[in-house]
């Protein structure tokens, strides 16, 4: 029956996942093992998210409100008056923006190397997938990015950029998006770790969408809530788009009472600055300028892959920068942790 399965799905190897905890502490003998792998906020979520999701798991007999108006009503109290559209974590907000707006065939373009789900969901999709490669210094050329956009109905950029750690200037995308015929939608799933704010961009541009999740700073990410700042033409497609009550109650809650903790967002901002400037001065390999809670480190002469695997058996897991398009195989990235895990870290990549 196997002849079923779609080519996408029959020959490609889909997304890559870190290495599990569990697996290492069998194999190791180590008794902690510090978590660096994926980015997540190492401390559990707000004390409101988690008492307003108790709440709503009372509740759970009924469908979740199909707008996620309490969530939507919440961010217009965090960020002021823009539209928004929620999905299954920002993935799923991907998932619906190019089921809205891109017939199969046509071109969606990605700026690389990143995030490797872009590209994915575009291609399941039935999408022709154009890369449009950074330069050397992993930098944003604008015109270069204009000149592979043109035709293409959606395009991705990402910043602060997974893997590389940095940003393009707000100025870079405006130029972008005063070149490009397309939509552009701007991941910003690392923003509330740098210095920048593309917000203002979404009141002088019809065709920006920002991409955002709870799943970083918001420390969400087993609960799967994203969002999107999207052009007001674009929300009422979205919507049809969309799977119904794809985001549930419980996340929708949970979402909300972080979102009204905003002094747990800031400690945790301060914590991740701090660690990352530590990270830049001691990791003793060439390090990237990074605006997010992680920094990517060429691991030459050793390969990703081969560095994952040393730190691993002492006790550290880190993600390997092998499967991100583009890129090559000597780089590794490394998330910001607790104290103890950070530690660990730079104890483990003295010995690489
Ligand atoms: C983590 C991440 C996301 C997805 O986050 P969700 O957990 O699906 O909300 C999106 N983009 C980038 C670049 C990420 O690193």
């Amino acid at each position: 029956m196997r002849r079923l399965i779609r080519a996408c799905f029959a020959g490609a190897s889909g997304y890559s996942y870190a290495k599990k905890a569990e697996d290492v502490l069998a194999s190791a003998g180590i008794d902690r093992v510090a978590r660096l792998a994926s980015n997540e906020n190492p401390r559990p979520p707000s004390p409101a998210a988690i008492e307003a999701a108790t709440a709503a798991l009372r509740a759970a007999n009924r469908y979740p409100d199909e707008r996620a108006s309490v969530l939507v009503e919440a961010l217009r109290r965090y960020h002021g008056d823009y539209r928004f559209v929620t999905g299954v974590g920002m993935d799923g907000v991907i998932e619906t923006v190019i089921r809205t707006v891109v017939e199969p065939g046509e071109t969606v373009v990605v700026s690389t190397p990143t995030f490797s789900f872009y590209g994915l969901a575009a291609a399941t999709h039935g999408a022709r997938v154009v890369n449009a490669p950074r330069r050397e210094d992993f930098s944003v050329d604008p015109a270069a990015f204009i000149r592979a956009s043109q035709g293409a109905k959606l395009a991705f950029l990402c910043s602060p950029n997974n893997p590389t750690g940095n940003s393009v200037p707000p100025e870079a995308v405006e130029e972008i998006l005063e070149g490009m015929e397309g939509l552009l939608f701007l991941d910003n799933a690392y923003v509330d770790f740098a210095d920048i704010d593309y917000r203002p961009l979404m009141r002088r541009h019809e065709n920006l969408v920002l991409g955002r999740t709870m799943s970083k700073i918001f420390a969400l990410a087993g609960l799967r809530v994203g969002y999107a700042f999207v052009p007001e033409w674009l929300e009422p497609f979205y919507h049809r788009a969309a799977t119904p009550f794809a985001l549930n109650s419980v996340s929708l809650a949970a979402a909300v009472g972080a979102l009204a903790d905003p002094d747990r967002v800031l400690e945790a901002r301060d914590h991740v600055r701090r660690w990352r400037q530590r990270f830049l001065e001691e990791i003793p390999f060439r390090t990237f300028p990074s605006d997010a809670n992680f920094v990517m480190i060429d691991v030459a002469p050793r390969t990703g892959d081969e560095a994952v695997e040393r730190l691993a058996a002492r006790g550290v897991l880190v993600r390997s920068c092998t499967s991100f398009p583009g890129l090559g195989n000597r780089y590794i990235r490394v998330s910001i942790g607790e104290d103890w895990e950070n530690e660990q870290f730079l104890e483990a990549i003295e010995t690489l």
